[in-house]
Order: C-alpha cells, then structure tokens, then sequence
C-alpha cells in the first residue's frame, strides 16, 4: 500500500469515528460549468472513499516564525470528482480544508508519523 492509500485509509477509519462530530455536517457545494449545484456534507465527501489525495504543494507558514529560514508547510488537497447528474460532465472540487489540517481535527488521540509523512 503507498502512502496516499495509506492516507486515505486513515481519514476513512476517522471518519468512522466521528460519526456524530458536528463539524462535519457542514457543506461543500459541487458546482457544474451548466449550472446544476448540489451540496453535501463534509462527511458524505470523505467516508465514501470516493475522494483523491492530489500532489501536496509547499507554501510559507502563515505563521509568524523568528528562524532565520522562511518555513515552509506542505498542502495536500483532497478532491472528489462525481458527475454531474444533470448534464453528465464530471465535476472536481476541491476539499476547503487539506489533508494536514483534517486529520489531526479529527484525531481524537497523540498525533503519529502519519500527520508528518
Ligand atoms: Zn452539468
């Protein structure tokens, strides 16, 4: 299994686990070039599985930091495509929220390597 399979793995077992977290009722609008939209929750995004972990970016910590060296933070989206079930065209969206930010939101436990991989 590779690390992203590995990932994905580990979002859907936590979400497994945080059935009844409120947060995940929140929505994400899938939005198709004709014009057709729908929302589903959160939850309903990631426990399918259908979701794909996309290629991670660095970007600048938004955080202030007093090193010398500009530190630099890995994003991974999370993105799920379905077809649009009024034209046929497949939408993507991309999660509001990446991969380093979700799990540990929904890790109840000490954070492990797979926050840092
Ligand atoms: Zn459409």
């Amino acid at each position: 299994m590779n690390l992203k399979e590995q990932m994905k793995d580990a979002i859907i077992s936590l979400m497994d686990q945080n059935k009844k977290n409120k947060f995940l009722k929140n929505t994400v609008e899938l939005r198709c070039k004709c014009g057709f939209s729908e929302k589903i929750t959160y939850f309903d995004f990631l426990s399918g599985g259908e979701f794909e972990i996309g290629k991670p970016t660095r970007t600048v910590s938004p955080f202030i930091s007093e090193s010398i060296y500009e530190e630099t933070i890995s994003v991974t989206p999370l993105m799920l495509s379905r077809k649009c079930s009024s034209c046929g065209e497949i939408i993507v969206t991309v999660f509001p929220i990446s991969l380093e930010n979700i799990i540990p939101m929904l890790r109840s436990g000490p954070p492990d390597l797979l926050m840092y991989g």
